[in-house]
């Protein structure tokens, strides 16, 4: 559907330049998936967006940078705002998803390119720096995520957790002002989870706005500024991640963390 995203906004309507979602709605065909949802999101806190299966939560997370265009609601992040209305148009889009960093389940490397050159490759295409700048720039996320030595391997050469912690620098490497991870580990063996999610810990304390889809209720107990709970297409409870979890108000979230805790 057509949208419109206009320059970068008032601040005062966006929490310290983070994101604010307002009155969200998408369906797909008769099923609705996200019924009038709102959030607020404070730059440079971290949000953990949990929930049963099919309540929503990815859908929502991907409604942030576009990749889901929602049928009602308003947008703004990092700056800009997006209404339905008219169309984005490629520069725009192009600029909010440098602004927002995405990692999915899925690492999505390019099998036939190095380590290097799959982080190298996004930062010469968005951001028009020379294959030498991009190459620096490249190691030096290879280095945070402590992965210097795989710059030269295919991805196929590398772990699970390897080629996730891969797929977070090419992220980082556009400069993103906010970072969204979906289920970034539960494509993962859980002692290979736990380097990926070590290197997010690392993220948050670096102080980078992040929304997390996990099931990882440490993580999230240990990390998240805000807990969101989503069912049934809505938010259903969010707050202090201890205090949800002690003291869920919400029969849906207690029953939900009882089935997720007893795995
Ligand atoms: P969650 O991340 O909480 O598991 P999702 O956002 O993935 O939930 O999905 C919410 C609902 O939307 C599910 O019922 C799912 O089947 C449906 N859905 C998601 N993407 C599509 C799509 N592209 N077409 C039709 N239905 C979809």
């Amino acid at each position: 559907m057509a949208m419109t995203l206009s320059p970068p906004a008032d601040s005062k309507l966006v929490p310290r330049l983070g994101i604010k979602l307002d009155n969200i709605s998408k369906r797909y065909g008769d099923h609705v998936v996200l019924d009038d949802v709102s959030l607020n999101v404070e730059s440079g806190t971290v949000t953990a967006l949990i929930g049963p299966s099919g309540a929503g939560k990815s859908t929502f997370l991907r409604c942030i940078n576009l990749l889901e265009r929602p049928d009602a609601g308003t947008i703004r992040v990092a700056g800009h705002t997006i209404e339905p209305g008219k169309t984005v148009n490629a520069r725009d889009l192009a600029a909010l998803r440098s602004t927002v960093g995405m990692v999915f389940q899925s690492f999505n490397l390019f099998p036939h390119m190095t380590a290097l050159r799959n982080i190298s490759f996004p930062q010469q295409r968005v951001l028009g720096r020379t294959r030498e700048e991009a190459d620096e720039r490249s190691m030096q996320l290879l280095e945070r995520v402590g992965l210097k030595e795989k710059a030269g391997q295919h991805p196929g050469r590398c772990s699970g957790g390897q080629q996730q912690r891969i797929a977070i620098a090419r992220a980082l490497a556009l400069d993103p002002s906010i970072m969204l991870f979906d289920e970034p580990t539960s494509a993962l063996d859980p002692e290979v989870g736990l380097e990926v999610l070590s290197v997010m810990r690392e993220l948050a304390a670096d102080g980078m706005t992040m929304v997390v889809v996990t099931h990882e209720m440490q993580f999230a107990r240990d990390v998240s500024d805000t807990l969101v709970v989503m069912a049934d297409c809505k938010i259903i409870e969010q707050g202090d991640p201890r205090a949800i979890m002690s003291d869920p108000q919400e029969a849906r979230t207690r029953r939900f963390l009882r089935a997720v805790l007893e795995r």
